[in-house]
């Protein structure tokens, strides 16, 4: 909390009061809170604008599953689509495209209640329980609204879990519901979204870091990898993504690619001034 106070995010407000005002269960026993303004993704208006975005570049989509190690296929993929280099995004796969079999999944599963005030009041504000404070790192609080009258209800972290196989019922998604009914006793009302009442996925973690990286197997490659973002793909698709056209124009220019803790880059960190609060 202290970086990011120090980190002069607007809207930044330390205070007990928060707790009642988004209406809180005082039973639930939060006795601290801050608040700041942060910008929030609706990831499926994100994917449309995406796609037109790179469609109105000129991009031709192709929909197809690869299904060996990308240095092996390298050239005849380059040759067939007359490619300069190869990016690599397909995040658990790069277990088969990368042969990197440190991937693994984090499961996580989210509810979505109507959130148009009727049958509580509107949720405006995402609140959420840090993990280190709820207890347990795998079961959060974590109230999410939309743009679009819904509220996303989670969540849950389940390592090594691969099945896409759970239901609203599954004891791990009621303790969720129940968990964030007794924190926002609102929601005890809450009806579920009949059209698409629950979502999940599983978040591409890896066992170092993220890796943004050029391929070190094969001397002279052109194939830049990019998987790895686990619960915050979103978030960091920005730097990588800037990341990804540097270490693009560096294997175009020729130079060897080096390990991803070698890479220096020249973004300076804004000096950040102390504000008051
Ligand atoms: C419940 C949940 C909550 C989350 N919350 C947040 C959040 O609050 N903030 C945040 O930043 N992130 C969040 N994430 C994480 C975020 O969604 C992921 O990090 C992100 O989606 C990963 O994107 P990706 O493109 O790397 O991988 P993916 O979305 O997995 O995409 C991989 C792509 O590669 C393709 N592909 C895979 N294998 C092959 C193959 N063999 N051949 C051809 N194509 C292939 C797939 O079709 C797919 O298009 C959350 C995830 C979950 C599940």
């Amino acid at each position: 909390m202290t970086e990011i106070m120090a980190s002069g995010v607007r809207g930044f407000y330390r205070g007990s009061d928060i707790i009642d005002e988004r209406r809180i269960d005082p039973a639930y026993g939060a006795v601290d809170a801050y608040e700041l303004m942060a910008p929030i993704i609706d990831t499926d208006k994100a994917m449309h604008w995406l796609m037109d975005l790179v469609e109105s570049k000129g991009a031709r989509f192709v929909t197809e599953t690869i299904t060996r190690d990308l240095v092996d296929l390298e050239d005849s993929l380059r040759a067939r689509f007359d490619a300069d280099a190869i990016v690599n995004c397909t995040g658990l796969q790069g277990e088969v495209l990368a042969g990197d079999d440190t991937v693994y999944p984090i499961r996580g599963g989210l509810i979505r209640v109507i959130n148009d005030g009727t049958d509580f009041p509107k949720v405006d504000a995402a609140l959420t329980i840090t993990a280190d404070a709820a207890g347990s790192a795998n079961e959060i609080v974590f109230l999410v609204p939309r743009n679009d009258n819904i509220l996303l209800i989670g969540g849950i972290a389940e390592p090594h879990e691969w099945e896409l196989n759970l239901t609203l019922e599954s004891p791990i998604i009621r303790r969720m519901r129940e968990r964030c009914e007794k924190f926002l006793p609102g929601l005890k009302d809450a009806r579920v979204d009949p059209h698409y009442p629950f979502a999940q996925g599983l978040r591409p973690f890896r066992g170092k870091n993220v890796r943004v990286e050029r391929e070190l197997r094969r001397t002279g490659s052109r194939i830049v990898h990019s998987y790895g973002q686990g619960g915050a793909g979103w978030s960091l698709s920005f730097g990588c993504a800037q990341d990804v056209v540097m270490l693009v124009e560096e294997a175009l220019s020729g130079a060897p690619a080096r390990p991803m803790a070698e890479t220096t880059n020249d973004w300076k960190i804004p000096k950040i001034e102390r504000r008051r609060w």
